[in-house]
């Protein structure tokens, strides 16, 4: 298999799983680096992310244009991901979705903080980026490369960025971490609200203890990767 082949079957796994997670439904995708090209990226055609296959993969540059000529239906929403390659040289993939717990914390003042070691890579308070607050009234969406490099500097040098009114972004430096990130992001917020519904004080992970556990937990990543792939039928 060449480099390219490897990150390709990564998008796809990361696409199946995090649909079979609940974390994507018909909307959302996945992308990553172009292993053989910094300023290029790889990117499902507009498809339900359950369905991707490799062939479905098309190659975008930075401008979050398709190269090679392709002309078959891009997602509305690709600069998401071409302008935080752009902004973030240490990301490799980038995953977008609007799963639902996280929806209260892009709307709600309180903030989405981490509350269990797996999601310590949210260490501190997660920003939100405001479309309006930039673009005044739009559709929500990500449509051009300014919205996405709004997006890109509101996520800084984060791991995930909320989204008022549509969702999130994360990002890492690989695939399989990335698909780590957008899981554990959406369970962070379940159980936050959860914890915030019993009535008392909550105490979140302070910044140490998360960025301590984020350190550990990127060195197994490998271990969930590959149950999640085994329940999707890949190997
Ligand atoms: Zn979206």
């Amino acid at each position: 298999m060449t480099r390219r082949e490897e990150v390709a079957a990564d998008v796809v796994a990361g696409n199946r799983i995090l649909a079979r997670l609940n974390v994507l439904d018909g909307f959302g995708h996945v992308s990553a680096r172009h292993p053989d090209d910094p300023n290029r990226f790889l990117l499902s055609r507009s498809r339900a992310p359950e369905l991707v296959e490799a062939s479905d993969l098309m190659v975008f540059d930075l401008d979050s244009n398709p190269v090679d000529g392709d002309a078959r239906p891009p997602y509305l929403e690709r600069f998401i991901h071409g302008e935080i390659y752009r902004a973030r040289p240490d990301v490799n993939a980038v995953v977008h979705s609007h799963s639902p717990s996280v929806i209260p914390f892009a709307a709600s003042s309180v903030r989405l903080r981490p509350i269990f070691h797996m999601s310590g890579f949210l260490a501190g308070e997660t920003r939100v980026f405001d479309i309006r607050a930039h673009f005044g009234c739009t559709d929500m969406l990500v449509r051009n490369r300014a919205q996405g490099a709004a997006l890109a500097a509101e996520l800084g040098e984060a791991g995930v960025v909320l989204m008022r009114g549509h969702g999130f972004v994360a990002c890492a430096k690989s695939v399989p971490l990335a698909v780590y990130r957008a899981y554990y992001t959406e369970q962070n917020a379940s159980l936050q609200r959860q914890a915030i519904a019993l009535g008392g004080s909550v105490t979140y992970l302070d910044t140490d203890e998360a960025r301590l556990a984020a350190a550990t937990n990127e060195t197994v990543v490998a271990r969930p990767w590959e149950l999640w792939k085994r329940q999707v039928g890949l190997d």
